[in-house]
Order: C-alpha cells, then sequence, then structure tokens
C-alpha cells in the first residue's frame, strides 16, 4: 500500500496533502494476533503515533482492523460499522461544515463499535455500538492518559456530547 493509494478517490487540497505521510501500525486484534494495519496522519505526529500504537500493543489494547478510509470509499459510517480504526479523511465535522481535524491527519478514531459518538439527544453512531468502559477496546482514562501525555486530546472529556472514539492534536 503506498501514500497516493491511501489519497486516491477523493479532491485533497495540495497544501494539506503534503503533509500526510503513511506509517505502518502493528497492532494487537480482539482474538489476540498480531496483526499490521496503516494510518494516514500528519507527518509532525507520525512517531509519536507509531509510539503510542506501540504501548497499546504492549499493554494488550486489542484493535479491531485499521485501514484507510479510501478502502470505505472515504464513508464514515461505513468505516465505523466496519470498527475500523482511522486517521485521516477529508470530511467536515458530523453535523457542521466545519473541516475536522481528521481533514488534516491530526485526528484518530479507535474502535467505534465499543467507542461511539454519542451526540446531543442521545442518539449513537454507528448504530448498534455500545458504550461498556468494562468491555475490551473500550478507552479508558488509562488509555486516554498515554495519548494526553503526548498532547493529545479526547472526545471522551467533551461536555455536550461524547466521542469516545476520538483524539486530536490540532
Ligand atoms: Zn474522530
Amino acid at each position: 500500500m503506498t501514500l497516493d493509494e491511501t489519497l486516491a478517490g477523493k479532491e485533497i487540497p495540495e497544501d494539506i496533502k503534503k503533509d500526510l505521510l503513511l506509517v505502518t501500525i502493528p497492532y494487537l486484534s480482539f482474538d489476540n494476533a498480531v496483526q499490521q494495519g496503516h494510518l494516514v496522519v500528519h507527518a509532525n505526529v507520525a512517531e509519536e503515533v507509531q509510539n503510542i500504537f506501540k504501548k497499546l500493543s504492549e499493554i494488550r489494547f486489542p484493535i479491531a482492523r485499521i485501514i484507510p478510509t479510501h478502502v470505505y470509499e472515504w464513508d464514515d459510517n461505513a468505516s465505523m460499522a466496519a470498527n475500523n480504526t482511522s486517521a485521516f479523511n477529508y470530511r467536515v465535522i458530523f453535523g457542521t461544515n466545519r473541516l475536522s481535524n481528521h481533514s488534516y491527519g491530526r485526528a484518530i478514531d479507535i474502535n467505534p463499535m465499543q467507542n461511539p459518538y454519542t451526540q446531543h439527544n442521545g442518539v449513537i453512531v454507528p448504530s448498534g455500538a455500545r458504550h461498556d468502559p468494562t468491555q475490551q477496546g473500550t478507552i479508558t482514562v488509562e488509555i486516554a492518559s498515554l495519548f494526553k501525555s503526548f498532547g493529545w486530546q479526547w472526545g471522551g472529556d467533551w461536555q455536550e456530547r461524547k466521542d469516545w472514539q476520538h483524539f486530536e492534536k490540532p
């Protein structure tokens, strides 16, 4: 897989494209197998993202899959429904017309089925997801503190809506 392949099928501004990197991420799957995934991230955070996922693997935090979103035709709903962990996607923030930090490769969503996005009205996406911190693959305060130690913010800390799967470093 090459960076060009992962950026195909979407119009992305050149000044965003030039800062993106494709990184290989070894991870532990839910059935305890070592797998390799790929994340597209901003070059400035590439090394720390690799370090964070290395630590996640060391503490045996399971991840369902890590596949660049072009495979889901840039459809975040399809990516979430597949319980896919991903970073870059040139898209707006759900329910707004503002560009998400995912558009710069500066946000990562992890295990959306265990860590759903909970809207103001209580509606949860992806549908069928359930947030239960006792379940494997759910982001706990401990997991979040790992990201925070590298200066990332967690959507689980947001007040009016909770985006449990989401970390960003704007
Ligand atoms: Zn997100």
